[in-house]
């Protein structure tokens, strides 16, 4: 089927860790004109499952940057902070399956559990027959992160950038968190749900979620949902090798981000306009006919521009 046959949804999630900056530009950037280019939709999530890491604010300043450089998103806004009730739905039924286990392990327990290639300790399955009896209490449980139960499973899929793709989840990932020990739901159960009842098609972000795709792959398949397509852009690195991000205290966007996107367009490749747009309406009308997949650097990760 040809891109234009099935209806497009994207969508851009960002973390409200800070604000936006050029790692994250760039995401939205080729999100938006990756699903305008075909004609289709393009949605906003607020990425807030993580209530500790959100920051005061950075919600409020990350919609007024993508509104600053002319983004605009189909429908409402939605925020993964409320929606606990339809995770929990989810989560139920993977119980139900017989999909998931409690684990009362501690990060000290797992500290000396063998790295895996996604760059996350590969859990050694401690808990995955069943609890000691003296730890299931009802208090226990209540403090239990509790897994996904990997068997063997390798996930394989063809990114759409990255090309061909293969994760053994057992060995390299093991079974994982879908809801920690305090109560919140992971990132990975979080999207899975949300990129399916919002009907998103195509995944287009940042290389950095390329290890974890697989494990967001497995849970489609055990909660009998679609699989969108997935389109991994590089991800802009520092001088050092690390990755922006706002953790890393990667800058805000200036008030004129023009600049900020060109820098992001040139970033992926893509065909310089012959004259400077005067806006970002104008760049962004440009950049939808102009976009184009064959020319994104096929690779997952590049250095920033810099000044970026
Ligand atoms: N919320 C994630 C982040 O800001 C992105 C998740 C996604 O695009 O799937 O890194
Ligand atoms: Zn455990």
């Amino acid at each position: 089927m040809t891109p234009s046959a099935i209806a497009y949804r994207g969508r851009f999630a960002p973390s409200p860790t800070g604000p936006l900056h050029f790692g994250s530009l760039v995401a939205a950037l080729a999100s938006y004109c990756d699903a305008r280019a075909a004609g289709g939709q393009w949605l906003l999530r607020i990425e807030d499952v993580d209530t500790p890491r959100s920051r005061a604010g950075a919600e409020e300043a990350i919609v007024a940057a993508l509104a600053r450089c002319g983004f605009v998103w189909d429908g409402p806004i939605l925020r993964q902070s409320q929606r606990q009730a339809i995770y929990a739905d989810a989560l139920e039924r993977l119980r139900a399956a017989g999909a998931i286990f409690d684990c009362t392990c501690t990060r000290r327990d797992l500290e000396s559990a063998p790295m895996g290639a996604a760059g996350e300790r590969v859990y050694p399955g401690t808990c995955r027959d069943g609890l000691p009896q003296s730890l299931t209490t009802r208090s226990t449980r209540a403090r239990c992160a509790q897994r996904l139960r990997v068997d063997s499973d390798v996930v394989t899929f063809v990114d759409l950038l990255q090309g061909p793709q293969r994760q053994d989840l057992a060995s390299e990932v093991g079974d994982f968190v879908v809801r920690r020990s305090d109560g919140l739901f992971a990132y990975q159960l979080a999207v899975v749900v949300d990129d399916a009842l919002q009907e998103i098609s195509t995944v287009v972000r940042g290389a950095d979620l390329l290890a974890s795709t697989p494990r967001q792959i497995l849970l489609q398949r055990r909660l009998q949902l679609p699989a969108p397509e997935y389109l991994h852009v590089p991800v802009a690195i520092g001088s050092t090798g690390e990755k922006l991000s706002k953790q890393t205290q990667a800058r805000a966007l200036p008030e004129n981000p023009l600049p900020a996107l060109l820098a992001a367009w040139r970033f992926l490749d893509q065909p310089m306009p012959e004259a400077a747009p005067a806006t970002v309406a104008d760049f962004l009308a440009f950049a939808t006919r102009a976009w184009s997949r064959v020319r994104l650097p096929p690779v997952p990760m590049l250095p920033a521009p810099r000044g970026g």
